[in-house]
């Protein structure tokens, strides 16, 4: 079993709809040390693939991105989310339905900060459909760059998101293999 998992088990909650709730040290509240050693086991996954930029969506990657951000001493690209219909030229967009929110966002960044030169590992808290990271490997590719890979800290393997981005050719890294979530419990790929 990984830390993150053990820490789940000890600490996550599991809501009504399928949501894991582990606020209390990754997205809401932030254990920076604990999600610092997250950050260094994506590391030494990714190190040899020449990452230059690490790409993620607000709000809730942000903490695991810039703490992951540091050991490959790159930038973080912070993929905003907008409910305007008049995207601007100097963007570049696609539209993300959100599974925690049921509502559809357009994400975007702008075109300064996202080029050909690019090899981006994309970073967030969660992987479930898989919607969030679809959305931004698309961002990748309208620039020209390069998807490395995904590193999710948690992945809801049963909802699918792990392997459409495998069918799509993408290393898909995850620090906890969530099989299924039943009456409360949950329980992990290796189980
Ligand atoms: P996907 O787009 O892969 O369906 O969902 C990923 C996004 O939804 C992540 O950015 C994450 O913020 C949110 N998300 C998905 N499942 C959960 C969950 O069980 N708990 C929390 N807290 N967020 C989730």
């Amino acid at each position: 079993m990984t830390i993150l998992e053990e820490k789940i088990l000890k600490e996550g909650k599991v809501l009504d709809g399928g949501i894991l709730k582990v606020d209390g040290f990754l997205n809401h509240r932030v254990d920076v040390a604990f999600s610092a050693l997250l950050g260094k086991e994506i590391y030494n996954h990714f190190k040899d693939c020449g990452i230059n930029k690490i790409l993620t969506v607000e709000a809730s990657g942000i903490g695991l991105a810039c703490l992951t951000a540091q050991f490959f001493n790159c930038p973080v690209l912070i993929a905003k989310k907008s409910k305007s219909l008049n995207i601007s030229s100097d963007v570049y967009s696609a539209k993300v339905y959100s599974f925690t929110h049921k509502t559809e966002n357009t994400v975007l960044v702008s075109k300064e900060y996202l080029d050909a030169n690019d090899k981006v590992l994309i970073v967030d808290d969660f992987l479930a459909n898989g919607n969030a990271c679809v959305g931004l490997v698309e961002l990748v590719k309208q620039a020209g760059g390069e998807v490395k890979g995904v590193s999710c800290a948690i992945e809801k393997t049963h909802q699918g998101g792990h392997q459409r981005l495998v069918d799509m050719g993408i290393d898909v890294y995850s620090l906890a293999r969530i099989k299924d979530m039943v009456d409360g419990k949950v329980y992990f790929m290796e189980d």
